[in-house]
């Protein structure tokens, strides 16, 4: 990695190892005992908190909301997850573990450390593959098919507890003892630990010493000091006695979701697989057919050159995506890898000054010379460029289908909303012929088409623009073993067609194929990749012989996407509406991160997103306020 400094890396920990035990060089402290890590795990953490008892208890659809302080080698986290299945609860009930970790092991390291724990190691072995890159922020994990959610937060245990939304039944408090790390346990941080409690919560935690004891007493925990594991003589577990907060809303609600491009169909079958069951809306006669509908789609987002928030959400959705579609691998997601290509001068200053000012881990992407553009895509670049090696191509129509197969989704196509009304404390959904739905909850996923059914006044900074993408038979050009990003983007070949597109259309609404836009498509392409067309036909005569699809994206003034509840110009919620789009160009990018965050919304659980990105992608900056009618 470059210089410590730079963003958006994070300092891995320093490990040493005593007889194959871990031991973090600057705590000077084992991370787990000598004796038997597993056995104290359980004995220190697990049991404390009753948690085999609780998870039994666990409703279809329910949740468990465990938080630790000290992610370290994920052993707490592997024997949590472990008791979670020996309860075998319903498949549609989430067990929430959320981490913080200042100082990550290194990939190579966890997989050392995971080493000493045969009886976990399939559990292991899918955390490690799924295990984010050392960069800043917090990393949703999807794990054990959708039934245990890990909110991995690489930072300072202050800030997480300040960035993240959650409510915690049980905590691990498990931060090196406090004389080596009295950070963890300053009274700010165990403050942070009851405001972040629900009623009835627990914790358990190895250290016995009064300081500690008396802070967790004096924010509300009954704190008992037990019998330590080993040769440690004692520890502490604590109640936070019941008191009559409301618990968080239940799931018995109906949601109904409009519109099954890639947006929605990801929402619908993350509500389901949480137990929710969601109708599933749209006016055509099946999903993914509007911009969702194209052969081909890469997944792909431009970094910004200075590490903010919107860089951050970029990236935080990049990673998101690549291990979310891991599981559709060869089905419809095809991780080819992915250069952005340094295709003009100003392109090339860009990315210099954004490797001057950030350092990204190699596994997010690597700076490549021309040689090596030219080898690890097949095509011959005039340039270098950044090589993604986790990037890749979609079949987006193709996900949307297999999202879409599950029991809780009810499909209702060909259905035009026509307006969105309030009746009976819920919304109804009027439809073709006087047919309406209706739903406690709804989502408009719709993409250009959303403002029109945003049941607000006002007017919206949504904007449509058509993109015709270009379908290139493979005697036409050579065709790339990897994704090429530059004015345009190259995919590899697919049954004998190559995507490339796609035009960007302000204030047309033509909905046809154009010999114009193939022949703009082409011409980008022509300069972009020099050579990569064969030069049998000319340009003029091959945009007419090509076929392609328009579609049209939606997009915001500030080209990020949108997704929360909706919000008026006064940042007041309408109750029961909420909003996903905005998508414009990175639909493939943004969706899969942000139909959790909106999952994790609607059905109660812990936001995926710090605050500071929930803001960020927030509805209330939409509205335009100058045309707002009275
Ligand atoms: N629970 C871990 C496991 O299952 O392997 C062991 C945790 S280890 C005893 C304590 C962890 O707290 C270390 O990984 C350390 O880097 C982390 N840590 C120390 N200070 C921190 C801070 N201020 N914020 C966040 N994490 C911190």
């Amino acid at each position: 990695m470059a210089s410590p400094n730079l963003p958006p890396q994070i300092e891995p920990a320093e490990v040493k190892w005593k007889n194959g035990v871990p031991e973090s060089v600057r705590f000077g402290d084992v991370y787990f005992s000598r004796e038997d890590g597993l056995k104290e795990t359980r004995y220190v953490f697990l049991q404390p908190n009753h948690l085999a008892e609780r998870f039994a208890e666990v409703r279809p659809g329910g949740q468990f909301v465990i938080a630790e302080t000290g992610f370290g080698t994920g052993l707490n986290f592997l024997a949590a997850w472990q008791a979670w299945n020996g309860q075998k609860p319903d498949c549609t009930a989430t067990l929430h573990f959320i981490s913080v970790e200042r100082f990550p092991l290194t990939r190579d390291d966890l997989i050392h450390a995971l080493d000493l724990w045969p009886e976990l190691a399939d559990l292991a072995t899918e955390l490690i593959e799924n295990y984010p890159p050392l960069v800043k922020g917090a990393h949703r994990l999807v794990l054990g098919g959708g039934q245990v959610r890990l909110t991995l937060y690489f930072g300072d245990v202050l800030e997480a507890w300040q960035a993240l939304e959650f409510n915690a039944d049980a905590w691990f408090l498990d931060g090196f003892a406090p004389a080596r790390n009295p950070e963890m346990w300053l009274d700010r941080a165990i403050a942070q630990v009851r405001a972040h409690s629900r009623p009835g919560s627990t914790l358990a935690t190895f250290t016995s010493v009064g300081r500690i004891r008396r802070s967790l007493a004096a924010v509300g925990f009954k704190v008992h000091k037990t019998r330590g594991f080993g040769r440690k003589r004692d520890m502490l577990s604590g109640l936070l006695e019941n008191t009559c907060e409301p618990m968080p809303p239940g799931g018995s609600d109906t949601i109904a979701v409009i519109g099954a491009g890639i947006a929605g169909c990801l929402l619908a079958r993350n509500l389901a697989d949480r137990g929710t069951p969601v109708t599933l809306v749209d006016t055509a006669s099946h999903q993914g057919t509007a911009a969702s509908g194209n052969r081909q789609g890469a997944m792909y987002v431009k970094l910004g050159v200075e590490f903010n928030d919107q860089t951050e959400l970029g990236l935080t959705s990049l990673l998101f995506s690549q291990r979310f579609y891991a599981r559709y691998r060869d089905q419809c997601w095809h991780p080819t890898g992915l250069l952005q290509l340094a295709w003009s001068a100003q392109e090339a200053d860009r990315q210099r000054r954004f490797l001057e000012r950030n350092a990204y881990p190699a596994e997010i992407f690597y700076p490549v010379d021309r040689d090596e553009a030219s080898r690890l895509t097949g095509v011959q670049t005039q340039s270098g460029g950044l090589w993604f090696p986790g990037n890749g191509w979609l079949e987006p129509a193709r996900l949307c289908k297999v999202l879409t197969d599950h029991p809780l989704i009810t499909r209702v196509f060909n259905f035009e909303v026509g307006r969105l009304l309030p009746l009976n404390g819920k919304w109804q959904l009027s439809g073709p012929g006087g047919s309406d739905i209706s739903a406690h909850r709804i989502v408009i996923c719709a993409g250009h088409q959303s403002p029109a059914l945003i049941p607000l006044n006002g007017a919206y900074r949504l904007k449509s623009i058509r993109g015709q993408v270009t379908h290139l038979p493979d005697t036409s050009l050579q065709t790339p073993k990897a994704v090429v990003c530059g004015t345009r983007y190259l995919n590899p070949s697919d049954n004998g067609i190559a995507v490339t597109g796609a035009t960007f259309d302000l204030r047309d609404d033509n909905p046809e194929t154009t010999p114009e836009s193939h022949h703009e498509n082409l011409t980008e392409l022509q300069s972009m990749l020099p050579g990569s067309l064969s030069r049998e036909a000319p340009l003029t005569e091959l945009s007419e012989q090509v076929e392609g699809k328009v579609a049209f994206r939606c997009t915001t003034h500030d080209y990020q996407p949108v997704a929360g509840k909706l919000c008026d110009i006064e940042g007041n919620e309408l109750t029961g509406v909420y909003l996903l789009t905005g998508l414009g160009s990175k639909g493939l990018t943004y969706a899969p991160l942000l139909a959790e965050y909106l999952a994790d919304e609607l059905s109660g659980q812990p936001a995926c997103l710090p605050k500071r990105l929930g803001q960020r992608v927030g509805t209330r900056r939409i509205h335009k306020p100058d045309t707002l009618s009275s």
